[in-house]
């Protein structure tokens, strides 16, 4: 289908962009899309999170006559985004297994009225028997799949309800689909063309390329002092998420931040459901809360303003990571992706391979996937490129000076020659016999007698002293990366035994040249230099305080009207208040994000807060 120069649809878009939503100019292949689907064509949007998908659907939505029905699979992210489209004047409503049958039957009444032009619902609900039935009584206009990743066995989130959405083309054959995910890897995107029907052509893929994210990688030394650092010199009072591999451990590091000082709640699916719930209810409606979690939290937390996202623990993919550090900073603005990687993170690798009874193919996809995220820490060149490599973007070599810089392009790492430390190090591992952990090696390559070393007779052996030239720490790094390139297996039933591969052997006999990265050693640098706070994008420090005070002016809004803060107005929408100061409704007006509803409401409560002297 095209679309002619002047087509009614262009202009109506736009004015919905503008009236409604409060923005200049369509993003990307926003209006591409819109037009598209409003035409009534069928799409799949692949765009990173806090691209912008929403729009995709939303505006063709209100485009459109009748209802248009937004299968989401999350109930909590349902209700905010309801509510931040009846907070800019659109009659929206969501159906679920949450509300009581009288809540249900005034959804009903409502879009029998006339009165909903989106209405959200889970695949469950979707699939039960007479809903299609009932839902063809108001002649649906469009599907909206969000989330579509679900409907794929090879991605992260897989859910069985969503493999039987196909029916949806069946039922209503004439009414167009449009499917979104932030999950770009090939075989999802297969799974889901093919299962929702669509085609090649209806595929829109955008960069993956998140500028505003700062991604970096620290060598785990002490890792929760390293993680409070982070967050007191870069993100004090921010909200932030802290992703932990055990519930465990994620117990333990929410009460440590909490005896810090930084406000954290846990969240993992061994809590009951209801304080789960609320912490989760906090992280939204509150600012600068810090939650420390297992993988069970963030899918569909739309929380724009995330300041931060850290790793106690390496994901155990790629994908897994993009997913994860991709919830920091949807509003646009400066965010922090930052992973603490150390030995345990390799040990945690070969586990995960050697635990895993899949098939064949499974296993070596797995296999891949843990390669792909040791590379990613390992890696000495743009972690940007290194990420997006591995999503088939390949143009990528460093990060665009204009964007936030990772830690690699902003300071390159040292690299060392390694050949000669590599075989140090792995005849080390041979003359003792293959069968000591690496503590008790680096002793004997260190010359260090001690009793086990002694004991041993391992003072007597060749390699005794031969490794003088690292300080400790410099031969953990060696080892850490020896294993995690294949080099060295760890024995994951004894004591962490550690043994030769195939591959060091070859690596032995090679030519090729071998190099490492010399870690940089976290505690010393940040003891001479304190980091900047980062900054909102270039506020001065009055600029700063008529932020916070706008902040404290939406929160008190959103208290009375118990919804999330940004579903007033998000944080780059302040930030454009505190630059511009405008004066008057018609300034305020011109502000990203402030539509002809919230002007209405809200416009002379903000007017007030610039306005007043301080
Ligand atoms: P996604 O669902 O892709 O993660 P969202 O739809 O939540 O992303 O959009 C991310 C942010 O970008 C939101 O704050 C949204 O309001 C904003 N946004 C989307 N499109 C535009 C646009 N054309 N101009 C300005 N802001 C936009
Ligand atoms: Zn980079």
């Amino acid at each position: 289908m095209t679309v002619r120069e002047g087509d009614p649809v262009r202009t109506d878009a736009g004015a919905i962009l503008h009236e409604v939503f409060g923005y200049e100019s369509f993003r990307g292949a926003q209006q591409e899309i819109i037009e598209r689907v409003a035409a009534g064509g069928d799409a799949l949007v692949l765009m990173p999170t806090g691209g912008g998908k929403s729009l995709c659907y939303q505006i063709p939505a209100l485009l459109a006559a009748g209802v248009t029905v937004v299968v989401s699979p999350l109930i909590a992210l349902m209700q905010d985004q309801v509510e931040a489209l009846n907070q800019a004047g659109v009659g929206a409503a969501a159906l679920n297994s949450s509300m009581d049958v009288s809540k249900r039957r005034e959804v009903w009444d409502q879009l029998r009225a006339g009165q909903i032009k989106l209405l959200y619902v889970a695949p469950e609900r979707l699939l039960i028997d007479g809903f299609l039935e009932e839902l063809d009584a108001f002649s649906p206009a469009l599907f909206a799949i969000d989330e579509a990743h679900c409907i794929s066995q090879w991605g992260h989130d897989f859910r069985p309800e969503y493999q039987k959405l196909g029916i949806i083309r069946k039922r209503f054959p004439g009414v167009p689909v449009i499917a979104l995910t932030a999950t770009a890897d090939d075989p999802t995107r297969k799974d889901i063309l093919k299962g929702l029907g669509l085609s090649d052509d209806d595929l829109f893929v955008s960069s993956f390329d998140r500028p505003n994210i700062r991604y970096s990688v620290e060598p785990k030394e002490q890792p929760r002092r390293q993680l409070l650092r982070m967050i007191r010199e870069r993100h004090a009072g921010e909200a932030g998420i802290v992703y932990c591999s055990s519930r465990k451990k994620v117990d333990k590091t929410a009460e440590w931040l909490r005896e810090e000082g930084i406000r954290a709640v846990p969240y993992h699916a061994g809590m009951a459901s209801q304080q789960r719930s609320l912490n989760q209810q906090l992280f939204i409606r509150e600012e600068g809360i810090v939650v420390v979690a297992t993988v069970a939290f963030g899918m569909g937390i739309d929380k724009p303003n995330v300041r931060f996202v850290a790793h106690l623990d390496m994901p155990p993919s790629p994908q897994h990571y993009s997913q994860e550090s991709g919830r920091a900073g949807r509003d646009g603005l400066p965010a922090d992706a930052w992973l603490c990687y150390g030995w345990s993170d390799v040990v945690l690798a070969q586990r995960r391979l050697a635990e895993s009874d899949l098939d064949p193919t499974q296993r070596r996809i797995n296999h891949h996937q843990i390669d792909g995220m040791l590379a990613y820490c390992e890696s000495a060149r743009c972690r940007r490129s290194t990420l997006l490599g591995f999503f088939g973007e390949d143009g990528i070599e460093q990060c665009n000076p204009e964007g936030q810089r990772c830690d690699n392009c902003k300071k390159a790492p040292e690299m060392i020659e390694g050949m000669i430390l590599a075989q140090k190090a792995l005849s080390a591992v041979v003359k003792t016999g293959q069968r000591f952990g690496k503590v008790h090696v680096i002793d004997v390559l260190r010359g260090k007698a001690n009793t086990k070393v002694t004991r041993f007779g391992h003072d007597r052996l060749s390699v005794y002293g031969i490794g003088t030239e690292l300080e400790e720490q410099g031969w953990h790094s060696i080892f850490r990366q020896l294993a995690s390139r294949g080099m060295i297996r760890i024995d994951l039933e004894g004591h962490g035994g550690i043994s030769v591969t195939q591959k060091s052997r070859e690596l032995l006999r090679g030519e090729e040249e071998f190099s490492f990265r010399k870690d940089a050693i976290t505690r010393k640098a940040s003891r001479t230099k304190k980091k900047k706070k980062l900054k909102l994008d270039g506020l001065d420090s009055l600029q700063s305080s008529l932020f916070e005070r706008l902040r404290k002016h939406r929160l008190e809004i959103s208290r009375q009207l118990e919804v999330p803060p940004y579903t007033i107005f998000h944080d780059s929408t302040l930030v454009e208040m505190s630059q511009m100061q405008p004066q008057t409704l018609d300034q305020l007006a011109m502000i990203s994000g402030v539509g002809q509803k919230k002007l209405e409401k809200w416009g002379r409560g903000f007017l007030e807060v610039i306005t007043v002297q301080v």
